[in-house]
């Protein structure tokens, strides 16, 4: 591999490595510390079952876990065997197979593997998948499993649905101090909100650094750094964390440092990414000099409408107003103003096969952009986690066509 093409890893990593060890290891001695452990969707209401001291565990996270590390290939017929269809989520698939086969990639960080729930809670803003996940082991365990239920295709996020979301939210409390045995404290609510809504800003600030040109910052990167922001909303680590981040692309940009030397294209990313192969299409993009500056997927964890003083009804507005909730209408918008800020010549769709809320390219999204944009666009078929369903010789064909076709363009 040449200079030119060596990913020019940020200093930050560094701290992140310690960040989430952190995590990790005093989420796996919850237990002998005497915390409770709630299991949460990475859009569900993080801060309540922080502020209520549960320990806060992710299992999305260890979904891109098994994917990144290519363990989802063995495990997801596990699940399959079990009766979840291969057509589902392959989070899904993924964690429930790694359940049953005893394999995680936490064993290989010298872990225990995912700590046991004390309660799960979902949101179905993103999926219903969630829900029936989150089910599956709440059978297990004989332990209970809370949620809300979001309306799907939201247009505007409007009086009626911040109420139902926040009176469904408020509903959580009492079964969770039960579980919890501490009763909610309204004001250490409000501090892991004001925490939560630290991190949102700092992480916004972060990708926005991706505007410049050339960019400091790739998608990859991004797939990487967004850790804390996932795992670690409401509380101060996540904070410290991106207030460095953002110090050095800060500086990048001040120097004029470019992530992917000669960036010659900028393209937007749409939809999952491709855990099994993130590296591989880092390194492709460099070498045709096209940097991808951003995607939806890092940008679903900016919850700029948390508000300490309202907390309830805030939370239901920042995650009612999500992305993948969202009507066709809202997310063209979404994406058009995206494109613009950022400078985009091209926009990727990636066609994740298990999951459709997160494949916007199958009702005719990308066709209407393009008249709306005049910007070329690129399908790529594959998916999160299942490489089964990803096919490397003609994405890698298809890609290198697409820059052609963006250079002649330009
Ligand atoms: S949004 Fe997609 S990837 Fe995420 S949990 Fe739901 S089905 Fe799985």
């Amino acid at each position: 591999m040449s200079e030119a093409t060596e990913r020019k890893d940020l200093q930050a990593a560094g701290n992140m490595k310690a960040v989430m060890g952190k995590y990790f290891t005093e989420l796996m001695r919850g237990p002998e510390a005497g915390r409770k452990t709630a299991w949460c969707t990475s859009v569900g209401p993080a801060e309540l079952l922080r502020a209520l001291g549960f320990n806060v565990y992710f299992p999305e996270n260890h979904g891109a876990m098994l994917g990144a590390t290519r363990m989802a290939t063995d495990l997801i017929p596990v699940a399959n065997a079990r009766g979840f269809s291969p057509d589902i989520c392959s989070y899904l698939t993924s964690d429930i197979g790694s359940h049953l086969k005893g394999e995680s990639p936490f064993h290989k960080m010298k872990m225990p593997g995912p700590p046991k729930a004390d309660v799960l809670v979902f949101n179905t803003n993103q999926c219903r998948d969630v829900k029936d996940w989150f089910q599956f082991y709440a059978r297990q365990w004989s332990v209970p499993c809370l949620g809300i239920h979001t309306a799907r295709s939201i247009g505007e996020v409007g009086e009626s649905i911040v109420e139902d979301v926040a009176r469904q939210t408020e509903a959580l409390v009492e079964p969770l101090e039960e579980v919890a045995g501490t009763k909610l404290d309204v004001d250490r609510l409000r501090e892991v909100m004001d925490l939560s809504r630290q991190c949102t800003v700092l992480w916004k600030a972060v990708l926005a650094t991706a505007a410049t040109v050339p960019s400091p910052f790739t998608f990859f990167d991004g797939t990487i750094h967004m850790g804390p922001a996932v795992v670690l909303r409401g509380h101060q680590d996540a904070v410290d964390y991106y207030e460095v981040l953002l110090a050095e692309l800060t500086q990048r940009v001040a120097d004029g440092v470019a992530a992917v030397e000669g960036e010659a294209h900028r393209i937007y990313w749409e939809g999952m990414p491709i855990w099994g192969k993130l590296r591989d299409l880092s390194t492709q993009f460099m070498e045709l000099k096209t940097c991808v500056v951003a995607s939806t997927y890092c940008n679903s964890w900016v919850f700029e409408a948390l508000d300490p003083a309202d907390p309830f009804r805030s939370m239901a507005r920042a995650y009612s107003s999500i992305f993948i909730c969202r009507s066709d209408r809202e997310k063209e918008a979404y994406i058009e103003e995206m494109a613009r800020t950022f400078k985009i010549d091209g926009i990727l769709y990636h066609d994740a096969k298990t999951c459709p809320n997160n494949s916007n390219n199958r009702y005719g999204m990308p066709q209407r952009l393009r008249e709306k944009l005049d910007l070329p666009y690129l399908v790529v078929h594959g998916d999160l986690n299942d490489l089964r369903l990803y096919s490397e010789e003609q994405t890698r064909t298809s890609i290198e066509a697409f820059a052609e076709q963006l250079g002649e363009a330009g």
